[in-house]
């Protein structure tokens, strides 16, 4: 039997982990198919505090993981596959294993979301991308073409220009929702060109990526762009299917908690992208993850009460 499973290894499972730790709980993390999450895959992470010069999503990754071992959290590399929840204590089935615990916290954060375009899903991993930290080398002096106008394409365009000669971004609107700082960084750069109100309709390729079907939204013109790679972010989806009919989802699928992070089966909390809405950052989902971590602490200590109430008196 377990005290605490930690569900997901980004910023919040992190940080659960670490104040879990120092609470002696021994926490359980379970890391998912993609250890660090969405942290791990951004090239460049500037505005977390203490890292003056900027930092990688890997570097930073790597410290959290080191932080919470320090502190006894145990990792496993495994991804959970389905809970139970209306039972106590509750049950976590992973590919490889099946355990109790008396409290979880879930932090399993958010997946890229797709375009649903033809030749999306044909031509993944052979020059459609989500990860451009991952992917950005291969396209040295090539073409490319970044979907979206949020922080993740315009910060990852700008990475990209490493190594691209030149870096498309196509955003379906003429105004982009990213950072002030990233706009103008991607305004600045001359291998940055933006096409204002298009959509990619398919992704072309013979084997591997071509080029792009393009249609500007406002004329219905079509047209086509010819490149090397497609990177897309248009937006996150969270990661939360394991729990559909476990707890409440809101109407997008995010774990619907209060602002402590108790979900509404009590002793399952939430931490981190998968129940924020607003303000995905690192540093929100470190603040929200020590606080799932606290009021896991404190279900914990009161069952023990209820438990043994002699041992408080
Ligand atoms: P996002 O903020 O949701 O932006 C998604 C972008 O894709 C938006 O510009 C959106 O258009 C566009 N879009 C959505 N669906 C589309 C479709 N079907 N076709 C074409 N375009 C589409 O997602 P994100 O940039 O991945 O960021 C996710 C979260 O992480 C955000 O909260 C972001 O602030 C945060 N983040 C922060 C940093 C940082 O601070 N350094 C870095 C990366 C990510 P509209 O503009 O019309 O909605």
């Amino acid at each position: 039997m377990e005290n605490l499973i930690i569900i997901g290894s980004g910023p919040a499972g992190w940080t659960a982990g670490i104040y879990a730790g120092r609470a002696q709980l021994l926490p359980l993390l379970i890391t998912g198919s993609a250890p660090g999450g969405q942290m791990a895959l951004t090239s460049e992470i500037e505005n977390y505090p203490g890292f003056p010069k900027g930092t990688s999503g890997q570097e930073l990754n790597q410290l959290m993981q080191q932080q919470a071992e320090r502190f006894d959290t145990r990792v496993q590399i495994d991804e959970v596959t389905a809970v139970e929840l209306s039972t106590h204590p509750f049950k976590v089935t992973t590919y490889g294993d099946e355990y109790e615990a008396q409290a979880l916290v879930i932090a399993t954060g958010t997946s890229p979301r797709k375009l649903g375009v033809p030749g999306e899903a044909e031509f993944a991993g052979r020059g459609v991308s989500y990860c451009a930290t991952c992917d950005g080398f291969f396209y040295q002096d090539r073409q490319v073409v970044v979907v979206g106008g949020g922080d993740s394409a315009l910060e990852e365009a700008l990475f990209l220009t490493k190594f691209a000669s030149q870096v498309y971004v196509v955003h379906h609107r003429n105004r982009l929702r990213a950072e002030k700082v990233f706009q103008e960084r991607a305004f600045r750069n001359e291998k940055i060109e933006f096409v204002w109100d298009s959509v990619v309709t398919e992704i072309l390729g013979d084997g591997k990526v071509t080029g792009v079907r393009l249609q500007n939204v406002k004329t219905e013109e079509e047209s086509t762009l010819e490149t090397d790679g497609v990177f897309v972010y248009v937006g996150a989806i969270p990661n939360t299917g394991f729990l559909e009919g476990q707890l409440e989802l809101d109407d997008r699928g995010y774990v619907v908690t209060d602002r402590q992070g108790h979900t509404s089966v009590p002793g399952v909390f939430a931490a981190g992208d998968v129940q924020e809405r607003v303000l995905k950052q690192v540093a929100t989902a470190v603040g929200s993850g020590a606080m799932a971590a606290m009021e896991a602490e404190k279900f914990i200590a009161e069952l023990e009460d209820r438990a043994y109430p002699e041992r408080t008196g």
